[in-house]
């Protein structure tokens, strides 16, 4: 398990709408922070990858409040780039925060959309009171979108947030993605910033 903590660049101008980033290497369902994001499709019916480990994690009644979101508010589904909360069942973390990412199109600039999934996470949190939550690496797995370009987004789009979160974590799943995280902060908290 490694870990990096930077602050988060305007640190120095905004102390108390900045949080702090940490990255992690592991499993976001184990973390013991107040929320969690989960990387969902617009049916947030569940599926695979970081999805499906945490409906699992979970347990039936994240899925449950899901079925109720697409009966009331999203009977078409979430719409990419948005996020909405649940319970979070039998994890540690009292709520997942759910969020679609685009799919990866070297034929379309997506970048807005991955940018918002983490702006909005960030107002879901706020909205909730979150003090602290984890990130996985939205849209990096099914969704293709490389590491390299996702990490640059995930990083800059949090660090110039304003939010009432005080800690960020960004849960890598593997020493790869970590790795390809830490160069993106250490990049953005380097000399000059
Ligand atoms: P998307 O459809 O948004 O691409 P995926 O779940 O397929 O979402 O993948 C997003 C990222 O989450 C990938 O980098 C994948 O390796 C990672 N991941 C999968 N399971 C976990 C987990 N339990 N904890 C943290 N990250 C995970």
């Amino acid at each position: 398990m490694q870990n990096l903590e930077v602050w988060g660049a305007l640190v120095w101008h905004y102390p108390w709408l900045m949080p702090k980033i940490v990255l992690v290497e592991g499993d976001i369902t184990r973390q013991s922070v107040d929320a969690i994001v989960n990387a969902a499709n617009s049916s947030l019916m569940g599926g695979g990858g970081v999805d499906g480990a945490i409906h699992r994690a979970g347990g039936r009644s994240i899925l449950t409040e899901c079925e109720n979101l697409r009966a009331s508010r999203y009977p078409d589904g979430l719409p990419t780039g948005q996020a909405v909360a649940t319970t979070g069942g039998d994890l540690e973390a009292r709520w997942v925060i759910h969020t679609v990412g685009p799919t990866y199109a070297k034929s379309e600039d997506r970048s807005h959309l991955l940018a918002s999934c983490h702006v909005e996470s960030l107002r879901v949190a706020d909205e909730l009171g979150a003090e602290t939550m984890a990130f996985p690496a939205i849209s990096t797995g099914v969704y293709r979108y490389p590491v390299e370009e996702a990490a640059d987004i995930a990083i800059t789009t949090v660090a110039e947030t304003r939010t009432t979160v005080r800690e960020v974590r960004f849960v890598l799943h593997t020493a790869g993605a970590y790795a390809v995280f830490e160069r993106a902060l250490r990049t953005r908290s380097g000399p000059g910033r």
